[in-house]
């Protein structure tokens, strides 16, 4: 059994603390955020996340998990150190890792004897290195230390399950000690066959953001197919069941919408760009995926106006969906915030519904109205948006939703109603990509 600090309680830090504890090691979760330490202290869990409540209770319950605010302790405490603060974009599109250098020198400082220090956080390739030169820095003689770079590949919504049962791992180091420590740590994973890869840590920095910016651009290029199947008369639905049969494509990361969103993928892919930029090896494609998925979002936008004969001055429009995707409260780089600042910039009004990211949406706009459900929010309104495949968007009485409405007017920006069915009520909509019943 390992001493195990995670560094950041967010998403990933939370999730990655919960997990590691259920693998049978000793974890303080440490953040320097003290209203969201003194939450979790006090059973509140600050995110939501599928599971997370569950298998962070059991791992409390049983005296391996615990929360602090104060960092250096539990750095002092452990044997392995994760680093998993956020890395959010620069203004110039590169990471900013000022949390990680932070994290560095405050590791440095308190590193009383060997330690591997291991970064989950996403950090640019080439990165390992300065971590590693600040640490060596701030640290005395007693220090001694090895490097990982253990890039996370959980998917907000499925956090919990991806991080149990991930694909692949990856860890990245020129230790044997380290990475023989790093198998221990993932004895469950190791025995049950989880393929392990060991690279060397630009590697495994290259790998997270290679995955990233191609999921990013899958995504795009189903959307901009998408789009052509609207000009030409296709249904993207059955272009893309078929593509996905072929197993060099695969059928994942193939569903049209309003653009990527998220906390990941918009920052991944362009500090990708940034650092291919950086050394002079352009990468076009991505370039490219991250242009069509800001056009894929203003063309959401468009297709509202379209709908509303090109005016939103003086309606209302319920916005339906907040989070970037089902299942989370995050609204980190929404598509549905650009949706919002559209409504606004045309002097519309807003409804908000979202099942668990109101109060999130709250933080960015405060005075836009928000609902409990979303039967609420279409109330008298002029039309109706859907921007996040919640469930219970997908199973909505639509009898209800038009006779909610001041006039039966939908966006179903992710496909997710039945389209005979709104015909079949007289409903004015658009979605993605589709062949509609009326053009067949
Ligand atoms: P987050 O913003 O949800 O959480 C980061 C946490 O770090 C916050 O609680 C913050 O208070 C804490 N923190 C910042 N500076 C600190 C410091 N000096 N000392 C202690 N705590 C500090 O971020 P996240 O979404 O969990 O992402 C973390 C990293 O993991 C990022 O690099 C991200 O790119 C990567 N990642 C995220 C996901 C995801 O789905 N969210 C998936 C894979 C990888």
């Amino acid at each position: 059994m390992k001493k195990i600090t995670i560094i950041g309680t967010g998403y990933v830090g939370l999730v990655s603390g919960s997990g590691i504890s259920d693998f049978g090691h000793n974890v303080i979760c440490a953040d320097k955020d003290e209203e969201k330490i003194k939450k979790l202290q006090d059973g509140t869990i600050p995110i939501y996340e599928p599971g997370l409540k569950e298998i962070l209770q059991r791992n409390r319950d049983a005296g391996r998990l615990s929360f602090t605010k104060n960092v250096e302790d539990a750095i002092y405490r452990s044997d392995v150190v994760f680093i998993a603060v956020g890395t959010p974009q620069s203004a110039n599109g590169e990471a900013d890792i000022s949390a990680v250098e932070n994290v560095a020198k405050t590791i440095g400082k308190n590193l009383n004897d060997y330690k591997v220090i291991c970064t989950k956080s996403t950090v640019p390739i080439g990165a390992g290195d300065h971590i590693c030169e600040l640490i060596r820095r701030n640290m005395s003689d007693n220090g001694e230390f090895d490097y990982v770079s253990n890039p996370e590949f959980l998917r907000e919504g499925s956090a919990v399950k991806d991080f149990l049962w991930p694909d692949r791992l990856i860890i990245g180091t020129k230790s044997e000690k380290a990475f023989s420590i790093m198998k221990e740590i993932y004895h469950p994973l190791y025995i049950n066959d989880t393929p392990m890869m060991h690279t060397s840590v630009v590697t495994a920095e290259m790998i997270k953001y290679a995955s990233n910016a191609f999921l990013a651009l899958k995504i795009s290029y189903i959307n901009e197919i998408a789009n052509l199947c609207e000009a030409v008369g296709g249904d993207v639905h059955e272009v893309a069941k078929a593509m996905g049969q072929d197993g060099r494509i695969s059928s994942k990361f193939l569903h049209p919408g309003p653009g990527y969103g998220g906390s990941c993928f918009p920052k991944d892919a362009s500090a990708l760009t940034a650092v291919a930029d950086a050394n002079g090896q352009e990468i076009r494609t991505i370039k490219a995926a991250i242009s069509a998925n800001e056009a894929q979002k203003r063309r959401m936008v468009d297709k509202l106006l379209k709908l509303m004969n090109g005016s939103l001055c003086g309606k209302t429009i319920a916005v339906l969906g907040l989070s970037f995707k089902p299942n989370t409260n995050d609204i980190r780089e929404s598509p549905a915030i650009e949706m919002i600042q559209a409504i606004l910039n045309e002097m519309g009004t807003v409804r908000a519904f979202d099942p668990v990211s109101n109060e999130s949406m709250q933080t960015i706009y405060p005075d836009i109205n928000y609902y409990t459900s979303w039967e609420e929010a279409v109330y008298k309104a002029d039309c109706a948006v859907i921007m996040t495949e919640w469930n219970e968007f997908r199973s909505m009485d639509l009898g209800v939703l038009k006779n909610q409405l001041i006039a039966p007017v939908l966006l179903d920006t992710r496909n997710v109603l039945n389209m005979n069915e709104l015909q079949k009520l007289g409903f004015t909509f658009d979605n993605v990509g589709r062949l509609k019943p009326s053009d067949s």
